[in-house]
């Protein structure tokens, strides 16, 4: 198409780049997220909201490395400070008073979180989550929403972009392996129910309550398409999970950055376990998982039949001093600040769409906010899936053509080192690109 070309002609350098990174990486790529084809464009340099790639292209970035840069790139606070810290130690397998400084921080901040402890990612965060959930009720199953992503561990790797199931819903969804290679038999342990639906959830747990160690949700699903919880549904899960004696775990892997408190917080509901990841690491490697002291001392080594941890880079002392300035800087003054921009960029986007009559919606919280390419705001995976692809990937490949980083999914994600300025540039973009596919 029109778009795919201009977009080869601009992007000649990251071809070259990609061609030669082809003959050692499979695809050319270490990750699969910003890939889109016919090839990924290399960044270069960034800086605060913008980045730049080989050809010297300027982007404002909405991905931020998928949520984990709330203060955008390079921030000059981080930068100095882990500068410093780069210069005082390597990692080191010993305390760090940093650790002992983020930790206090999170368990200040998330009212449900008494004890914590730092992993190298949101995938190792859900797996200690579910580990830990499994070790204190001694039932190994669990519930997972379908469309609902905690990373990549193969117990978690179900049903996150399954085949639609169309006419009668079951009450129970088959558990799909999201990618070969995921063993059949750990669906023994997994049930999967419809997001926003508690009544599949009680139908679950009335049979099958003695199996099940934990519901595992994203408060507001992530991947799936930033859509929120209907109202009540939260708390819900949370009378559901005391009723017939299971936990509850919030994914809060991308929700931290709702609130201060994190989606707990917003939404006024505790977890007993929680998993974290992306901005507490302030643009570091992190993962993070804390809950109820009672159910984290599974970890203490003190304890016979202690449940293992651990992680040759867990804690280390760049990750935790640019985690803490990160947090330390998400004040609820920097919060209100995003809520103020992202709401700007929301009504300018909605504002285009009803402009030139594109069949779109749009579902924020905060700062995420997705654009759909259907006719209402998504509630769950179902109706998430009924976006039209070819749509999103043309308005992904033009966006990318004027200079906006968004994801190909329709995802965005804000930052504190964005300005008025830059949303308004923003919607003029997403104004011309959405003149042109209208015509
Ligand atoms: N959980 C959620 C809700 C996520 O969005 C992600 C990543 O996007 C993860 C877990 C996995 O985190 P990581 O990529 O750090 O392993």
């Amino acid at each position: 198409s029109e778009a795919n070309q201009r977009y080869l002609n601009r992007t000649k350098n990251s071809e070259v780049r990609h061609k030669a990174a082809q003959q050692f990486m499979p695809g050319g790529v270490t990750r699969f997220t910003t890939f889109h084809r016919p090839y990924p464009v290399t960044i270069i340099r960034a800086e605060g909201p913008e980045l730049h790639d080989a050809d010297g292209n300027r982007y404002l970035d909405f991905i931020n490395n998928y949520g984990s840069l709330i203060h955008g790139h390079a921030h000059p606070t981080i930068v100095r400070l882990v500068q410093r810290a780069v210069e005082s130690a390597s990692a080191v397998s010993a305390s760090i008073p940093e650790q002992m400084e983020l930790a206090q921080l999170l368990c200040k901040r998330v009212a449900s979180v008494e004890q914590i402890r730092f992993c190298n990612s949101g995938t190792e965060a859900t797996m200690f989550a579910i580990r830990a959930a499994r070790a204190f009720t001694g039932k190994s199953g669990f519930i997972k929403m379908e469309g609902g992503y905690h990373g990549l561990h193969d117990a978690v790797e179900f049903s996150i972009s399954p085949p639609l199931v169309t006419g009668e819903r079951k009450n129970t969804l088959e558990p799909i392996p999201t990618s070969s290679g995921i063993s059949h038999n750990l669906a023994r342990d997994i049930y999967i129910a419809p997001f926003n639906d508690t009544h599949a959830i009680e139908n679950i747990l009335l049979e099958k309550a003695q199996e099940i160690a934990a519901i595992i949700v994203e408060p507001v699903m992530g991947v799936a398409g930033i859509i929120p919880p209907l109202p009540g549904y939260l708390a819900e899960l949370r009378r559901l999970a005391d009723k017939y004696g299971v936990l509850l775990i919030f994914d809060e892997v991308q929700t931290l950055r709702l609130h201060p408190g994190g989606a707990q917080g917003l939404y006024h509901v505790e977890a007993d376990l929680t998993a974290m990841a992306k901005i507490i690491g302030g643009g570091f490697p992190v993962g993070a998982f804390g809950g109820r002291a009672d159910i984290m001392s599974v970890f203490d080594p003190n304890q016979p039949g202690h449940v293992s941890h651990g992680g040759t880079f867990s804690g280390n002392n760049i990750t935790m001093t640019a985690g803490i300035a990160s947090m330390q800087l998400l004040d609820k003054e920097a919060i209100d600040r995003l809520e103020a921009l992202s709401s700007r960029l929301e009504k300018g986007l909605s504002h285009v769409i009803q402009k030139y009559n594109i069949p779109a919606a749009i579902t924020r919280v905060g700062s995420m906010l997705n654009v759909h390419f259907t006719k209402l705001p998504p509630i769950d995976y179902t109706t998430a899936h009924a976006t039209s692809k070819e749509l999103g990937t043309l308005v992904h490949l033009e966006l990318m053509n004027y200079g906006i980083f968004a994801s190909p999914r329709g995802t965005w994600y804000l930052s504190t080192a964005m300005a008025d300025s830059h949303i308004d540039e923003t919607i003029s973009g997403f104004s011309e690109v959405m003149q042109k596919i209208s015509r």
